[in-house]
């Protein structure tokens, strides 16, 4: 092994260090050793000070999606509507955007801070690792998907589709949940669930594990999936559909689901590119040989941060004229995954740790 990386954990940087406009290191506090698992809290207390002293520093620290109250701050009300008051938090605690502010008392600029990437389909985590943990359904096309108030969303709000559209119609109901009702069916071949605790068949690296979870478990669903069912706050299974109105209405405030009105739109779907583009075949699902039937109620979560430290193309940290800070990089979330934001107002799944890695390279290739 080369050793030609120190790690220093449990030292929080609080602090660059600058010298003439130029980085010349960073400062902060080191903190007390915790045996806390991987994603959960750890303790902030201090058992020191230390500074490092470097000729660069690049800043890495990623987005601001655990911090509710900065979230709250840069929230685009204009495109989407007011902050919901209710959210889940998609990711770790440690992900409180805290260095980014550093680095702009630094002299960084922070440019297309109110886009976020964050997503409709949260289910409260019943074993939760973080604070206020979601999980996100990555949905397949069958769930049928209504407001609070039990009606369907017009396209293009489907499941999985168009985020910031889908987002901005929730919003616009006055209520900040919505609703999949689905099938045993279903839930068995279109649930997944993101994150890679909630695939330990995938992460064992053993078709056979997956082939055991997916393919071999009759009509149950993934280990996690039925987990979910049986013990998540937003989960609600009955054997007909007025006992699951009545489970639905008894999970909210206000009792707003009609039973009629939600049987008159299961009934009355009938598209034929349903027959074509579906995972699970279609089937009707108030027949109770499909069910359970399952309700889920959907929060909004929050998740990735598009906006950051602005940077040129070698991630040098740019000033609020565009001049490179000397000695000052920015890479990954911090930095929006590149540049202060490449993917715009939307963008594609999958594709962020892409942007991790090379704005990360770059800064590595220039600042050595
Ligand atoms: C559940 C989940 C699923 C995801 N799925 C995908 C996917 O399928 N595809 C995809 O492309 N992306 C996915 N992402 C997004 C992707 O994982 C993140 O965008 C990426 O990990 C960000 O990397 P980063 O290195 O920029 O920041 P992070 O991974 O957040 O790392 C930042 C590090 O900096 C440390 N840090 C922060 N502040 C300080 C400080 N002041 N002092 C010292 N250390 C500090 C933090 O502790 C942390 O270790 C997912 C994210 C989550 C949470």
């Amino acid at each position: 092994m080369s050793r030609r990386l120190t790690y220093l954990h449990r030292h929080q940087v609080d602090r660059l260090e600058m010298q003439n406009g130029a980085a010349v290191g960073v400062s902060g506090t080191t903190l007390a050793p915790d045996d806390a698992v991987q994603g959960a809290q750890t303790n902030r207390t201090s058992t020191g000070e230390f500074r490092v002293d470097a000729d660069a520093v690049i800043v890495a620290s990623g987005g601001i999606g655990g911090n509710f109250e900065l979230i709250r701050k840069v929230w685009p009300t204009e495109r989407l509507g007011p902050a919901p008051k209710n959210m889940l938090s998609g990711v770790p605690a440690h992900v409180d955007g805290r260095m980014i502010g550093i680095a702009e008392d630094a002299g960084g600029h922070v440019i297309n801070r109110d886009r976020l990437w964050f997503y409709t389909e949260g289910v409260k985590n019943w074993d939760p690792i973080w604070p206020a943990h979601g999980i996100r359904i990555l949905p397949g096309p069958s769930s049928m998907w209504f407001d609070a108030r039990g009606n369907r969303f017009a396209p293009p709000a489907m499941p999985g589709f168009d985020t910031n559209g889908t987002f901005k119609a929730i919003l616009d109901t006055g209520y900040d949940y919505s609703w999949f009702v689905l099938t045993q069916k279903v839930i068995k071949k279109e649930f997944a669930l993101s994150g890679s605790e909630q695939n330990p068949d995938l992460r064992s690296a053993k078709w056979g594990e997956v082939i055991k979870q997916r393919i071999l478990s009759g009509k149950s669903a993934t280990g996690p999936v039925e987990a979910f069912k049986e013990h998540g706050a937003d989960f609600v299974v009955a054997d007909n559909l007025s006992d699951l109105v009545k489970e639905m209405n008894g999970l909210t405030d206000e009792a707003l689901i009609e039973e009629a009105h939600l049987h008159r739109q299961i009934e009355a779907r009938h598209y034929r590119g349903d027959k074509l583009i579906r995972t699970a075949k279609p089937h009707r699902f108030l027949d109770p040989n499909n069910g359970p039937l399952i309700a889920v109620r959907l929060n909004l979560i929050t998740r990735k941060t598009l906006g950051g430290l602005k940077t040129n193309l070698d991630s040098q940290m740019l000033d609020a004229t565009n001049t490179p800070i000397a000695g000052l990089y920015a890479a990954g979330e911090a930095a929006g995954f590149g540049g202060g934001g490449y993917h715009g107002y939307n963008s594609l799944e999958g594709t962020f740790l892409g942007g991790c890695i090379f704005s990360g390279r770059a800064a590595g290739r220039n600042a050595g």
